[in-house]
Protein backbone atom coordinates (compact mmCIF):
# COMPACT_ATOMS: atom_id res chain seq x y z
CA UNK A 1 0.00 0.00 0.00
CA UNK A 2 2.74 2.47 0.32
CA UNK A 3 3.91 4.74 -1.91
CA UNK A 4 7.39 6.21 -1.09
CA UNK A 5 7.77 8.77 -3.74
CA UNK A 6 7.72 12.19 -3.16
CA UNK A 7 5.91 11.79 -0.05
CA UNK A 8 4.13 14.54 1.55
CA UNK A 9 4.51 16.26 4.78
CA UNK A 10 1.69 14.63 7.18
CA UNK A 11 0.35 11.46 7.57
CA UNK A 12 -2.65 9.44 6.87
CA UNK A 13 -5.02 10.08 9.96
CA UNK A 14 -7.47 7.00 10.23
CA UNK A 15 -10.15 6.74 13.08
CA UNK A 16 -11.48 3.90 14.06
CA UNK A 17 -15.36 3.94 13.66
CA UNK A 18 -15.88 2.05 17.15
CA UNK A 19 -19.98 1.66 15.66
CA UNK A 20 -18.83 -0.84 13.70
CA UNK A 21 -15.14 -2.04 14.34
CA UNK A 22 -12.96 -2.15 17.30
CA UNK A 23 -9.06 -1.77 17.25
CA UNK A 24 -8.08 -4.83 18.21
CA UNK A 25 -10.67 -6.16 15.25
CA UNK A 26 -9.02 -3.47 12.46
CA UNK A 27 -5.38 -4.23 13.20
CA UNK A 28 -6.08 -7.83 12.43
CA UNK A 29 -6.63 -6.31 8.65
CA UNK A 30 -3.77 -4.75 8.68
CA UNK A 31 -1.02 -8.29 9.96
CA UNK A 32 2.03 -6.93 8.26
CA UNK A 33 2.05 -3.75 9.93
CA UNK A 34 4.45 -2.78 12.59
CA UNK A 35 3.36 -0.14 15.62
CA UNK A 36 6.00 2.38 15.96
CA UNK A 37 6.65 5.13 19.13
CA UNK A 38 6.40 8.09 17.36
CA UNK A 39 4.60 10.24 14.59
CA UNK A 40 8.54 10.99 13.52
CA UNK A 41 8.82 7.11 13.02
CA UNK A 42 5.75 7.07 10.81
CA UNK A 43 7.19 10.06 8.43
CA UNK A 44 10.55 8.15 8.30
CA UNK A 45 8.90 5.11 6.96
CA UNK A 46 7.06 7.57 4.38
CA UNK A 47 10.60 8.99 3.19
CA UNK A 48 11.00 5.15 1.95
CA UNK A 49 14.27 5.40 4.26
CA UNK A 50 14.62 1.56 5.23
CA UNK A 51 12.88 0.61 8.61
CA UNK A 52 12.99 -2.62 10.47
CA UNK A 53 9.25 -2.53 8.94
CA UNK A 54 9.88 -1.35 5.62
CA UNK A 55 7.51 0.96 5.67
CA UNK A 56 4.59 -0.71 6.81
CA UNK A 57 3.91 0.98 10.30
CA UNK A 58 1.30 2.56 12.58
CA UNK A 59 1.23 4.64 15.15
CA UNK A 60 -1.21 5.14 17.68
CA UNK A 61 -2.20 8.56 18.62
CA UNK A 62 -2.17 9.38 22.18
CA UNK A 63 -4.40 12.15 22.86
CA UNK A 64 -7.36 10.91 21.04
CA UNK A 65 -8.66 7.03 21.46
CA UNK A 66 -9.13 4.66 18.42
CA UNK A 67 -6.84 7.23 15.74
CA UNK A 68 -4.11 5.43 14.37
CA UNK A 69 -1.53 7.41 11.83
CA UNK A 70 -0.22 5.76 8.90
CA UNK A 71 2.52 6.78 5.91
CA UNK A 72 0.85 9.26 3.86
CA UNK A 73 0.80 6.91 0.82
CA UNK A 74 -1.14 4.55 1.69
CA UNK A 75 -4.42 3.59 -0.12
CA UNK A 76 -7.04 3.00 2.72
CA UNK A 77 -10.06 3.90 0.32
CA UNK A 78 -9.52 0.30 -1.42
CA UNK A 79 -9.09 -1.12 1.21
CA UNK A 80 -12.14 -3.44 3.09
CA UNK A 81 -12.20 -1.35 6.29
CA UNK A 82 -12.81 1.54 4.17
CA UNK A 83 -15.20 0.23 2.51
CA UNK A 84 -17.29 -1.19 5.00
CA UNK A 85 -17.67 2.45 7.28
CA UNK A 86 -15.29 0.86 9.93
CA UNK A 87 -12.97 3.59 9.67
CA UNK A 88 -13.07 7.10 9.22
CA UNK A 89 -9.86 9.25 7.20
CA UNK A 90 -10.00 12.06 9.55
CA UNK A 91 -7.68 13.84 10.40
CA UNK A 92 -6.15 14.39 14.17
CA UNK A 93 -7.29 18.05 14.57
CA UNK A 94 -10.41 17.47 13.40
CA UNK A 95 -11.08 14.54 15.92
CA UNK A 96 -10.03 16.80 19.03
CA UNK A 97 -13.62 18.56 19.79
CA UNK A 98 -15.21 15.30 20.38
CA UNK A 99 -12.35 13.88 22.32
CA UNK A 100 -12.77 17.32 24.52
CA UNK A 101 -16.60 17.14 24.53
CA UNK A 102 -15.92 13.83 25.70
CA UNK A 103 -19.65 12.81 26.55
CA UNK A 104 -20.82 10.89 29.05
CA UNK A 105 -22.30 7.59 28.01
CA UNK A 106 -26.22 8.21 28.62
CA UNK A 107 -25.84 12.58 27.24
CA UNK A 108 -27.47 14.04 24.44
CA UNK A 109 -25.56 15.87 22.55
CA UNK A 110 -26.32 18.91 19.65
CA UNK A 111 -23.62 19.11 17.22
CA UNK A 112 -24.94 22.58 16.04
CA UNK A 113 -23.30 22.65 12.00
CA UNK A 114 -22.51 19.17 10.95
CA UNK A 115 -21.75 18.35 7.77
CA UNK A 116 -19.85 16.37 5.98
CA UNK A 117 -20.09 14.40 9.25
CA UNK A 118 -16.69 13.88 10.57
CA UNK A 119 -17.20 15.18 14.35
CA UNK A 120 -20.63 13.87 14.15
CA UNK A 121 -20.10 10.58 13.84
CA UNK A 122 -16.74 10.60 16.11
CA UNK A 123 -19.51 12.00 18.71
CA UNK A 124 -21.71 9.35 18.27
CA UNK A 125 -19.30 6.63 18.89
CA UNK A 126 -18.11 7.88 22.12
CA UNK A 127 -21.86 7.67 23.12
CA UNK A 128 -23.17 4.66 21.26
CA UNK A 129 -19.49 2.47 20.49
CA UNK A 130 -17.65 -0.14 22.57
CA UNK A 131 -18.84 -0.04 26.18
CA UNK A 132 -21.60 2.98 25.00
CA UNK A 133 -25.24 2.75 26.06
CA UNK A 134 -28.14 3.43 23.40
CA UNK A 135 -29.64 5.91 25.91
CA UNK A 136 -28.38 9.51 25.02
CA UNK A 137 -27.96 10.35 21.37
CA UNK A 138 -26.70 12.91 18.56
CA UNK A 139 -29.11 15.34 16.80
CA UNK A 140 -27.33 16.86 14.37
CA UNK A 141 -28.24 20.33 12.87
CA UNK A 142 -27.21 21.30 8.74
CA UNK A 143 -28.44 24.49 7.40
CA UNK A 144 -27.12 23.74 3.86
CA UNK A 145 -29.61 20.99 2.57
CA UNK A 146 -27.23 20.42 -0.02
CA UNK A 147 -24.42 19.62 2.47
CA UNK A 148 -27.30 18.07 5.00
CA UNK A 149 -27.71 14.88 1.92
CA UNK A 150 -23.58 14.20 2.24
CA UNK A 151 -23.97 14.41 6.24
CA UNK A 152 -27.18 11.74 6.31
CA UNK A 153 -24.98 10.09 3.69
CA UNK A 154 -21.76 9.94 6.01
CA UNK A 155 -24.24 8.84 9.08
CA UNK A 156 -25.63 5.90 7.37
CA UNK A 157 -22.21 4.75 6.07
CA UNK A 158 -20.73 5.12 9.85
CA UNK A 159 -23.58 2.79 11.26
CA UNK A 160 -25.14 6.31 13.29
CA UNK A 161 -28.43 6.35 12.40
CA UNK A 162 -29.54 5.07 15.50
CA UNK A 163 -27.27 7.29 17.51
CA UNK A 164 -28.01 10.66 15.80
CA UNK A 165 -31.18 12.06 14.50
CA UNK A 166 -30.11 14.61 11.78
CA UNK A 167 -31.93 18.00 11.15
CA UNK A 168 -31.43 18.82 7.30
CA UNK A 169 -31.66 22.58 6.66
CA UNK A 170 -32.31 23.34 9.66
CA UNK A 171 -30.60 26.41 11.17
CA UNK A 172 -29.20 26.10 14.84
CA UNK A 173 -29.60 29.92 15.89
CA UNK A 174 -33.20 28.84 15.28
CA UNK A 175 -33.21 25.78 17.66
CA UNK A 176 -35.58 26.16 20.43
CA UNK A 177 -33.63 25.23 23.54
CA UNK A 178 -36.32 24.96 26.26
CA UNK A 179 -38.43 22.74 23.42
CA UNK A 180 -39.00 19.02 24.76
CA UNK A 181 -35.77 17.73 22.60
CA UNK A 182 -33.65 19.91 23.43
CA UNK A 183 -33.61 21.08 27.18
CA UNK A 184 -32.27 17.68 28.24
CA UNK A 185 -29.15 18.67 25.79
CA UNK A 186 -25.99 18.72 28.21
CA UNK A 187 -23.38 19.00 25.56
CA UNK A 188 -22.80 21.17 22.52
CA UNK A 189 -20.50 20.74 19.40
CA UNK A 190 -20.00 23.64 17.45
CA UNK A 191 -18.14 24.11 14.32
CA UNK A 192 -19.03 26.63 12.79
CA UNK A 193 -18.23 28.34 9.35
CA UNK A 194 -14.73 29.54 9.17
CA UNK A 195 -12.17 31.28 6.87
CA UNK A 196 -10.41 28.05 6.63
CA UNK A 197 -7.16 29.32 7.07
CA UNK A 198 -5.21 26.54 8.50
CA UNK A 199 -6.58 23.99 5.88
CA UNK A 200 -3.45 22.09 3.73
CA UNK A 201 -4.40 21.22 0.58
CA UNK A 202 -3.71 17.14 0.37
CA UNK A 203 -3.41 17.62 -3.02
CA UNK A 204 -0.56 19.87 -3.21
CA UNK A 205 0.38 19.89 0.35
CA UNK A 206 0.77 23.53 0.61
CA UNK A 207 -1.05 25.67 2.84
CA UNK A 208 -4.01 28.07 0.94
CA UNK A 209 -3.08 31.76 0.68
CA UNK A 210 -3.72 33.60 3.98
CA UNK A 211 -4.31 37.41 4.78
CA UNK A 212 -1.54 38.61 5.17
CA UNK A 213 -1.92 41.38 8.11
CA UNK A 214 -1.82 38.84 10.74
CA UNK A 215 1.34 37.57 11.89
CA UNK A 216 2.35 34.66 13.97
CA UNK A 217 1.55 36.50 17.72
CA UNK A 218 -1.50 39.18 16.35
CA UNK A 219 -2.99 41.50 14.33
CA UNK A 220 -0.28 43.74 12.06
CA UNK A 221 -1.46 47.03 12.10
CA UNK A 222 -0.74 47.80 8.36
CA UNK A 223 -0.44 50.91 6.81
CA UNK A 224 -2.26 52.94 9.75
CA UNK A 225 -5.21 50.51 9.37
CA UNK A 226 -7.73 50.22 12.25
CA UNK A 227 -6.91 47.98 15.03
CA UNK A 228 -8.65 44.66 15.28
CA UNK A 229 -12.12 45.31 16.59
CA UNK A 230 -13.96 43.10 19.39
CA UNK A 231 -15.98 40.47 17.20
CA UNK A 232 -19.58 42.49 17.29
CA UNK A 233 -21.76 40.06 18.81
CA UNK A 234 -25.68 40.98 17.29
CA UNK A 235 -24.96 43.16 14.23
CA UNK A 236 -22.45 41.60 12.18
CA UNK A 237 -20.13 43.90 9.98
CA UNK A 238 -20.77 44.03 6.36
CA UNK A 239 -17.68 43.33 4.48
CA UNK A 240 -15.83 46.33 2.88
CA UNK A 241 -16.54 47.15 -0.39
CA UNK A 242 -13.79 47.97 -2.43
CA UNK A 243 -13.85 51.88 -2.80
CA UNK A 244 -13.56 53.24 -6.56
CA UNK A 245 -10.59 54.67 -6.07
CA UNK A 246 -8.91 51.42 -4.86
CA UNK A 247 -7.41 51.43 -8.98
CA UNK A 248 -4.50 53.92 -7.88
CA UNK A 249 -1.14 52.78 -6.79
CA UNK A 250 -1.21 48.59 -6.42
CA UNK A 251 -0.03 49.63 -2.38
CA UNK A 252 -3.64 51.04 -2.34
CA UNK A 253 -5.09 48.21 -3.73
CA UNK A 254 -3.28 45.09 -1.60
CA UNK A 255 -4.30 48.25 2.07
CA UNK A 256 -8.40 47.14 -0.15
CA UNK A 257 -8.28 43.57 -0.76
CA UNK A 258 -6.52 43.49 3.36
CA UNK A 259 -9.61 45.59 4.83
CA UNK A 260 -11.73 43.13 2.91
CA UNK A 261 -10.20 39.84 4.38
CA UNK A 262 -10.11 41.65 7.32
CA UNK A 263 -13.85 42.66 7.27
CA UNK A 264 -14.61 38.89 6.74
CA UNK A 265 -12.54 37.83 9.68
CA UNK A 266 -14.74 40.32 11.42
CA UNK A 267 -17.95 39.02 9.97
CA UNK A 268 -17.54 35.30 10.78
CA UNK A 269 -16.44 36.00 14.15
CA UNK A 270 -19.34 37.42 14.91
CA UNK A 271 -21.30 34.35 13.69
CA UNK A 272 -19.07 32.36 15.40
CA UNK A 273 -19.74 34.23 18.91
CA UNK A 274 -23.70 34.18 18.11
CA UNK A 275 -23.20 30.38 17.47
CA UNK A 276 -21.30 30.11 21.35
CA UNK A 277 -24.12 32.54 22.46
CA UNK A 278 -27.15 30.58 21.70
CA UNK A 279 -25.48 27.23 23.02
CA UNK A 280 -24.50 28.56 26.13
CA UNK A 281 -28.25 29.20 26.13
CA UNK A 282 -29.96 25.45 26.69
CA UNK A 283 -31.32 24.96 30.24
CA UNK A 284 -29.28 21.78 30.91
CA UNK A 285 -26.06 22.34 28.79
CA UNK A 286 -22.77 21.60 30.82
CA UNK A 287 -20.38 21.11 28.46
CA UNK A 288 -19.51 23.36 25.44
CA UNK A 289 -16.94 23.17 22.51
CA UNK A 290 -15.49 25.64 20.25
CA UNK A 291 -13.55 24.88 17.21
CA UNK A 292 -12.43 26.14 13.93
CA UNK A 293 -9.70 25.56 11.28
CA UNK A 294 -8.29 28.92 11.35
CA UNK A 295 -5.64 30.02 12.62
CA UNK A 296 -6.99 33.73 13.14
CA UNK A 297 -6.82 34.89 16.49
CA UNK A 298 -10.00 37.06 15.00
CA UNK A 299 -11.69 33.48 14.79
CA UNK A 300 -10.17 32.39 17.86
CA UNK A 301 -8.73 33.57 20.82
CA UNK A 302 -10.75 36.36 20.56
CA UNK A 303 -14.02 34.44 19.65
CA UNK A 304 -13.48 32.99 23.00
CA UNK A 305 -12.72 36.35 25.19
CA UNK A 306 -16.13 38.12 23.35
CA UNK A 307 -18.33 34.56 24.25
CA UNK A 308 -16.83 35.00 27.88
CA UNK A 309 -18.31 38.29 28.39
CA UNK A 310 -21.44 37.94 26.90
CA UNK A 311 -24.45 38.12 29.48
CA UNK A 312 -25.76 34.49 29.21
CA UNK A 313 -22.34 33.39 29.67
CA UNK A 314 -21.89 36.00 32.55
CA UNK A 315 -25.27 34.90 33.98
CA UNK A 316 -25.31 31.17 33.56
CA UNK A 317 -21.75 30.99 35.39
CA UNK A 318 -19.99 29.64 31.61
CA UNK A 319 -16.35 29.79 31.70
CA UNK A 320 -13.30 28.45 29.90
CA UNK A 321 -12.64 24.06 30.11
CA UNK A 322 -9.16 24.21 32.21
CA UNK A 323 -6.19 23.16 30.84
CA UNK A 324 -6.43 20.48 33.67
CA UNK A 325 -9.74 19.92 33.78
CA UNK A 326 -9.77 18.43 29.64
CA UNK A 327 -8.82 15.18 28.43
CA UNK A 328 -6.02 17.15 26.08
CA UNK A 329 -4.27 18.62 29.05
CA UNK A 330 -1.16 16.99 27.10
CA UNK A 331 -1.18 18.83 24.17
CA UNK A 332 1.30 21.56 23.97
CA UNK A 333 0.56 24.18 21.82
CA UNK A 334 -2.22 26.13 23.20
CA UNK A 335 -3.61 29.56 22.69
CA UNK A 336 -2.05 32.63 22.25
CA UNK A 337 -1.29 34.87 25.84
CA UNK A 338 -1.53 38.15 23.97
CA UNK A 339 -4.87 37.64 21.97
CA UNK A 340 -6.42 36.74 25.62
CA UNK A 341 -6.10 40.00 27.30
CA UNK A 342 -2.51 38.53 29.18
CA UNK A 343 -5.25 36.24 30.56
CA UNK A 344 -2.79 32.91 30.52
CA UNK A 345 -5.18 30.36 32.19
CA UNK A 346 -7.86 31.24 29.74
CA UNK A 347 -4.86 30.75 26.93
CA UNK A 348 -4.09 27.71 28.44
CA UNK A 349 -7.20 26.84 28.22
CA UNK A 350 -7.43 26.78 24.52
CA UNK A 351 -5.16 24.57 21.88
CA UNK A 352 -3.69 25.02 18.77
CA UNK A 353 -2.76 22.89 16.06
CA UNK A 354 -0.14 24.42 13.76
CA UNK A 355 -0.68 23.44 9.55
CA UNK A 356 1.92 20.85 8.98
CA UNK A 357 4.15 21.37 11.95
CA UNK A 358 1.65 19.54 14.48
CA UNK A 359 1.14 16.62 11.91
CA UNK A 360 -2.32 18.20 9.83
CA UNK A 361 -4.40 21.21 9.08
CA UNK A 362 -4.19 24.02 11.26
CA UNK A 363 -6.96 24.06 14.23
CA UNK A 364 -8.06 26.38 17.33
CA UNK A 365 -10.35 24.17 19.77
CA UNK A 366 -11.63 25.42 23.26
CA UNK A 367 -14.10 24.41 25.86
CA UNK A 368 -16.56 25.53 27.64
CA UNK A 369 -18.08 24.92 31.15
CA UNK A 370 -20.49 25.29 33.45
CA UNK A 371 -21.57 23.99 36.95
CA UNK A 372 -24.70 25.48 37.84
CA UNK A 373 -28.07 23.80 38.49
CA UNK A 374 -30.27 22.77 35.77
CA UNK A 375 -32.38 26.33 35.31
CA UNK A 376 -34.71 24.57 32.42
CA UNK A 377 -38.10 26.45 34.31
CA UNK A 378 -35.85 29.86 34.41
CA UNK A 379 -37.73 32.58 32.30
N1 LIG B 1 -18.22 19.62 11.84
C1 LIG B 1 -18.16 19.26 10.44
C2 LIG B 1 -17.26 18.04 10.29
O1 LIG B 1 -16.32 17.89 11.06
O2 LIG B 1 -17.50 17.22 9.39
C3 LIG B 1 -17.70 20.43 9.59
C4 LIG B 1 -18.58 21.63 9.79
S1 LIG B 1 -18.29 22.94 8.64
C5 LIG B 1 -16.88 23.69 9.28
C6 LIG B 1 -19.55 24.05 9.07
C7 LIG B 1 -20.93 23.60 8.67
O3 LIG B 1 -21.89 24.39 9.38
C8 LIG B 1 -21.26 23.83 7.19
O4 LIG B 1 -21.70 22.63 6.64
C9 LIG B 1 -22.36 24.87 7.20
O5 LIG B 1 -23.30 24.68 6.15
C10 LIG B 1 -22.99 24.64 8.55
N2 LIG B 1 -23.68 25.82 9.13
C11 LIG B 1 -23.31 27.12 9.07
N3 LIG B 1 -24.17 27.88 9.76
C12 LIG B 1 -25.08 27.06 10.32
C13 LIG B 1 -26.21 27.25 11.17
N4 LIG B 1 -26.56 28.48 11.58
N5 LIG B 1 -26.93 26.17 11.55
C14 LIG B 1 -26.58 24.93 11.12
N6 LIG B 1 -25.54 24.69 10.30
C15 LIG B 1 -24.78 25.72 9.91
Amino acid sequence: HIASESAPKIPRWVRVNTLKCSLTSLLTQFPDYAKVDTLEDVMTAAKGIKTKAGGRVYYVDPYVKDLLAFPPGIDITTMPCYIKGEVILQDRSSCLPAALLDPPKEAWVVDATSAPGNKTTHAAAILHGAGGSRKGGVIAYEKDPRRAEILKRMVTRAGGDVAITVRPGEDFLKARPKSDELSRVTHLLLDPSCSGSGIVSRAEYSLLPIPEFETKTGTKRKRGGKPAAKPAVTAPAKPAVIADDAEGADGEQEETKQDVAEARLHSLAAFQTEMIQHAMTFPSARKITYSTCSIHAIENEQVVMAALQTKVAKRRGWRVLGREEGVLSEWERRGLDEECAGDHHVAQACIRANPIEDGGIGFFLCGFVREGEDDSKEE
